[in-house]
């Protein structure tokens, strides 16, 4: 008898250990950059319309600030902010290290980026993990990189990246990634040359939205625990290119560099400049404003977790769609996000497969919440701090 409960007593510990460790799922999580959260049922996205009915959707997913596609890749990827990951922009300056960022450059040097990656958060618990593209896949976070993945190309076909993911989840038990992602930039790219109501932004939509339509019908008959999560980073605006601010007729001053244009400029403080150069030039960057942007003040930093980190940038301009900033002239393009949110950054979420409830809407999900969410699906620990709790994505999940 004693010897009986033991046994059961060991058995239940053993059974609850292995549902700790391990969840037997699969997650494919799949970023479709630029895919604003109206996109389905404005350019009639029918597959993913009915992977998000069969599924879970949130009405809205709410990025981090600046709404651009690097910070929020990282921020998905890792449940940190853009100050705490370190990827404030797509291009930023870091004054302490007197060097800049671009898109990419952690391929060479992995020093820009705090946090866990997701990829290396599951290869740490055991787990294989698989990217083909995402934001700074390919760079070594804490010397780690995912089992597999690919250095960014642009131009790498779609239709490859589909028969990769799948030859991935038919790979034996022992080499099988549990992690697999993804990322197509062509929704966002087509949405910045022809703006977000276009024809062609459309086409674009139907085209990657009968990728995700195959995607979903070849992990079906894989009869894998796989669950499907589709996200978007930010959404798009409407540029009106005669309505562009030209830096170039904005006061100067030489003890300031000027970095970006669109939606936002960053502006650095050369060494030696004071703290009232700063709030001079400050001054005459808001007289010139004329109603087109605003200079954000220590308060609105605050609001959007941008407050100056040596990154952030001394001054920021901050203008609305459908105005955007051009170094001269007008901008050449139509569509643009890097704003502070509005129903217009919005971007998308959808989640289906075995872990998830079935047809559900949520009100507004946070991206941040992705990380903890995933983690909890896959059976991981999540082993740093982050800046999420999950809250707004956990009644997705079943149990
Ligand atoms: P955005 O300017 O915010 O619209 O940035 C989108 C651009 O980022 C797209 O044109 C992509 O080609 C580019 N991009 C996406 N992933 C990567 C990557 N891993 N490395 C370099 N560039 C990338
Ligand atoms: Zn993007
Ligand atoms: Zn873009």
């Amino acid at each position: 008898m004693k010897f009986l409960l033991i046994s059961a007593l060991l058995l239940s510990f053993v059974t609850h250990a292995h549902a700790l460790q391990n969840s037997n799922n699969t997650v494919v999580l799949i970023s479709l950059d630029g895919f604003r959260w109206d996109y389905i049922e404005k350019h009639g996205a029918k597959n993913l319309a009915k992977i998000a009915k069969q599924g879970v959707r949130g009405s809205k997913m709410q990025p981090v600030y600046p709404t651009k596609t690097f910070p929020n890749h990282l921020s998905i990827i890792t449940g940190l902010l853009p100050i705490n990951h370190g990827v404030v922009d797509n291009r930023f300056c870091d004054t302490k290290r007197a060097e800049c960022y671009s898109m990419g450059k952690g391929r060479d040097d992995s020093t820009w980026f705090n946090g866990i990656p997701l990829w290396n958060l599951a290869t740490m618990q055991g787990l294989k993990s698989a990217t083909y593209f995402w934001p700074e896949s390919d760079a070594r976070f804490n010397g780690m990189t995912p089992d597999y993945y690919y250095h960014y190309s642009k131009h790498s076909d779609y239709q490859n990246r589909i028969e990769q993911i799948i030859q991935w989840l038919k790979l034996p038990a022992p080499q099988r990634p549990q992690l697999v992602i993804s990322y197509f930039s062509l929704v966002d790219s087509i949405g910045h040359k022809y703006g977000p109501d276009a024809e062609q932004t459309k086409q674009a939509v139907q085209q990657v939205d009968a990728l995700m339509g195959q995607l979903q019908q070849r992990l079906d008959a894989l009869e894998q625990e796989i669950n499907l999560v589709i996200v978007s980073d930010h959404g798009m605006s409407t540029v009106e290119p005669n309505q562009s601010i030209a830096i170039s007729n904005l006061p100067k001053d030489d003890k300031f560099m000027v970095k970006n244009t669109g939606p936002r400029v960053l502006i650095y403080a050369n060494e030696n400049t004071t703290a009232a150069d700063i709030s001079s030039y400050k001054a005459r960057l808001s007289k010139a404003a004329k109603g087109r942007y605003t200079v954000l003040t220590d308060n609105q930093r605050a609001q959007y977790h941008y407050q100056n980190n040596g990154r952030t940038g001394d001054i920021i301009l901050q203008t609305t769609a459908p105005r955007s900033f051009a170094d001269s002239g007008e901008v050449n393009y139509l569509g643009t996000h890097g704003y502070a949110y509005s129903d217009d950054m919005a971007a998308t979420f959808i989640a289906n497969g075995p872990a998830f409830k079935q047809g559900i809407t949520l009100d507004k999900v946070n991206n941040l919440d992705i990380y903890p969410l995933i983690a909890k699906v896959l059976g991981i620990e999540l082993l740093s701090k982050i800046d999420s709790d999950g809250a707004t994505l956990w009644p997705a999940l079943k149990n």
